[in-house]
């Protein structure tokens, strides 16, 4: 199949979470089973230092009424084609948070078929990402100044996170992305505002989001943000399709982060990666170690996790802390840090440190209020890190309790607590050895997810042939 990506991040070039990854590892896996990707991404100002793109000139955009111009740069990294659309709304310091964001990524999503045309790319099927690139399956279903073979392609649109829709005046977003006023009374409209993932939702031929358990908990209230409805309308096209992870970057056997390597077969080095850790941030080694990687962020229930703190801290845990986002959960963390010899916050972003706390680490919390999939505990159970986290979205689906890790149900600081018991009394035991090994020898790679993607291509690929177009 001739598959076209569209996304606002694509790792290694752009990355603020999960999307990223997604776009830097679902391509070449799916490139790897013999098919043709192109990934477009637009080409952001902060970019101008990696290896740079070919740039072979201009297109053509419809957009705004008018056509517009946007450069086109090239690059191929192993089997996956890139093609980056280059224009001032992305020379910019950060990727999003602009009061324009919904008309950039309009543009962007308008510069795709004429993109994909220059560079002699003529897909089967496209799959687009998130709110930014949701309207395009409504432009090839209804959009003017389509090239060839563009006009009623098939479209997958994945949700990796319902909380960012995209909103803005119904008039004005038809107007930018060169679609008929007829669309007012469509899945855009959003209580009188265009709401572009909506659009999406309703337009794509098949929608997926990145785990089974997420994509059942989007059709309630307490995680549609407003979309609930939607999900539930469009659920007979909705899959749930888990995340891989990149196993060559994250290894215990040949990392170069850690101060030991180890595997399931010799956990030594585990234990030397524990010691070393507690020296660098001057914990105490003889207690079980509790490690956090985060955003400190609402979703990620940070809160409950610095609830619990003191009394985890009574019951004989240290704490190891990574993270950085909201200026509230900073600053208590640093508090709790300044009075407790068992507790170290760090807080910013540090790649090679989270290595080290994956490794170093006994458990690691992960007490989210809502997880599409989540990256931080496949991670910690491929570096024989047991997880001890809220059953939701991605965590429900990875984390088999008492096995590989620990799941509560509750969003409170008790039941994490109740949870952390547990991982203690294993711990403590030696009971928790056996688990080590088998969280580790999960599968969390990324060809199972290219397969099941190949079967939602294929679904789409045969709606198509039923609409006899
Ligand atoms: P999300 O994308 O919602 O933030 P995920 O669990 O899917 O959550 O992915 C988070 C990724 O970001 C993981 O790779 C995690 O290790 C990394 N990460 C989060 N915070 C930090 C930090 N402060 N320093 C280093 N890495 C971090």
């Amino acid at each position: 199949m001739r598959v076209l990506f569209a996304s606002s991040e694509v790792f290694p070039f752009s990355k603020t979470g999960g999307l990223g990854d997604v776009l830097g590892a679902l391509p070449a896996a799916l490139a790897e089973r013999g098919h043709e990707v192109l990934v477009v991404s637009p080409w952001y100002r902060r970019l101008n230092a990696l290896p740079a793109p070919l740039w072979i000139g201009d297109v053509e955009v419809p957009f705004a009424g008018d056509f517009e111009p946007a450069g086109v740069g090239v690059l191929e990294r192993g089997e996956v084609r890139y093609a980056f659309v280059g224009h001032p709304d992305f020379e910019r310091d950060a990727i999003y948070g602009y009061d324009d964001d919904v008309r950039r990524f309009a543009r962007f999503t308008r510069a795709l078929p004429p993109v994909a045309r220059r560079v002699g790319f003529r897909p089967d099927l496209v799959h687009v990402h998130d709110w930014h690139t949701a309207a395009l399956p409504l432009v090839l279903a209804h959009g003017w100044h389509l090239p060839d073979g563009f006009a009623g392609l098939p479209s997958v649109l994945t949700v990796h996170n319902v909380q960012h829709q995209g909103a803005a005046g119904l008039d004005e977003t038809l107007h930018w992305l060169r679609l008929p006023l007829s669309l007012r009374a469509s899945y855009l409209d959003h209580f009188g505002r265009a709401n572009l993932l909506q659009g999406g939702l309703g337009f794509a031929w098949e929608v997926t989001t990145v785990s089974p358990s997420y994509a059942e908990e989007i059709q309630r209230p307490e995680y549609g943000y407003g979309l609930d409805g939607t999900f539930r309308h469009i659920a007979p096209k909705l899959t749930g399709i888990l995340n891989g992870l990149d196993r060559e970057v994250w290894n215990p056997a040949t990392d170069p982060a850690l101060p030991a390597r180890y595997d399931a077969g010799n956990l030594a080095g585990k234990a030397t990666c524990k010691t070393a850790l507690c020296a660098e941030l001057g914990l105490p080694d003889d207690r079980p170690l509790l490690g956090v990687v985060s955003r400190l962020a609402e979703q990620k229930g940070i809160d409950l996790l610095l609830g619990a703190a003191e009394e985890a801290l009574a019951r004989g845990w240290a704490l190891a802390l990574l993270g950085s986002g909201d200026a509230a959960l900073e600053a208590r963390a640093a508090e709790l840090d300044a009075r407790h010899d068992g507790f170290r916050a760090v807080l910013g972003y540090d790649e090679e440190l989270a290595h080290r706390i994956y490794a170093g680490a006994d458990a690691l919390a992960v007490p989210s209020r809502f997880e599409p999939c989540g990256l931080s505990q496949l991670i910690a159970m491929r570096y024989g890190t047991l997880p001890v986290a809220r059953a939701t979205g991605g965590l429900r689906d990875t984390i088999r309790h008492g096995e590989t890790g620990f799941l509560f149900e509750e969003i409170g600081s008790a039941a994490l607590l109740a949870a952390l018991d547990e991982a203690q009394e294993r711990l403590e035991s030696g009971a928790a050895g056996p688990m080590r090994a088998t969280a580790m020898a999960e599968d969390f790679g990324w060809d199972g997810a290219a397969r099941a993607y190949e079967d939602v291509y294929r679904r789409a690929l045969a709606n198509r042939e039923r609409a006899g177009a």
